[in-house]
């Protein structure tokens, strides 16, 4: 049996000195890996159609053990060939894509993450603030996941959190903003978010593409505190933190759009 899928490259790394091993974010299969054999030899055809960032059309024989499939053919659809002469833009990518290949169970799957990841990358050279993007597509994985932040009822009391004029209080452990009388006994991590930080929040929470995210632009202040806010809860919930994550906020954090 033969498989035909889309598939956009998440990582690309050797497996032998012929041999090529690509990791593929699909929709209907979620994450798979293929062997290339042959892929550094100078006569394989196919090798060049295949890079980081890519959406290609794929044929692979699947193999159940290893879960290492057998590519035959690689035609590109996107190359995305703006990363290359960006590098805030490709560490953005980088981050995304990395995220995504620790998060995405094998073989099952996931049409929605596959489509977030695809309008995240293909917004991310034009837009004016590429950190936005970051934030938003951050908000919609754990959305995704079932891990959303709670942003508008206390975890603790199920009251609502009304913050409109008070600082707000964040809690990666609690899964999301607690209340005021919660907060008071309350001794673990917490991250307080001024009403500004809160409203940006809830409006890159509520957009439904990466286009609406961009209306809403933070500034250098706004952008530490919900790193950090942000940062802890993926930590704690998704139990990572990819050292790419701090390469690309790095890379292009501050306020002065690109
Ligand atoms: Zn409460």
């Amino acid at each position: 049996m033969i498989v035909k899928s889309q598939g956009l490259v998440l990582r690309i790394q050797p497996y032998s000195r012929t041999s090529q091993i690509t990791v593929w974010l699909t929709p209907n299969h979620g994450r798979i890996a293929t062997l290339a054999k042959g892929a550094y030899r100078p006569k394989y055809t196919s090798q060049g159609q295949c890079d980081l960032f890519y959406t290609c059309e794929l044929l692979y024989y699947p193999r159940e053990t290893p879960r290492l499939n057998i590519l035959k053919e690689c035609s590109v659809l996107d190359l995305r060939l703006e990363f290359r002469s960006d590098p805030g833009a490709c560490a953005c990518a980088s981050y995304l894509c990395d995220l995504t290949a620790r998060l995405c169970p094998p073989d099952s799957p996931h049409p929605e993450l596959f489509d977030l990841l695809g309008a995240t990358l293909n917004s991310l050279p034009t837009a004016r603030f590429q950190v936005v993007l970051l934030f938003w597509f951050e908000l919609r994985l754990l959305a995704l996941m079932g891990l959303a932040p709670r942003l508008t009822t206390c975890p603790l009391c199920s009251e609502p959190v009304l913050s409109q004029s008070s600082p707000a209080h964040f809690s990666a452990v609690e899964g999301g903003l607690i209340c005021a009388d919660c907060a008071a006994g309350h001794t673990e991590s917490r991250h307080t978010l001024t009403p500004d930080v809160l409203a940006v929040l809830q409006d890159w929470e509520a957009a439904p593409t990466p286009q609406q995210a961009l209306r809403t632009v933070c500034s250098a202040r706004q952008q530490n505190i919900l790193r950090s806010a942000l940062g802890e809860f993926l930590h704690y919930h998704l139990e990572l933190m990819p050292p790419s994550r701090a390469i690309a906020f790095n890379l292009i954090s501050g306020g002065s759009p690109k």
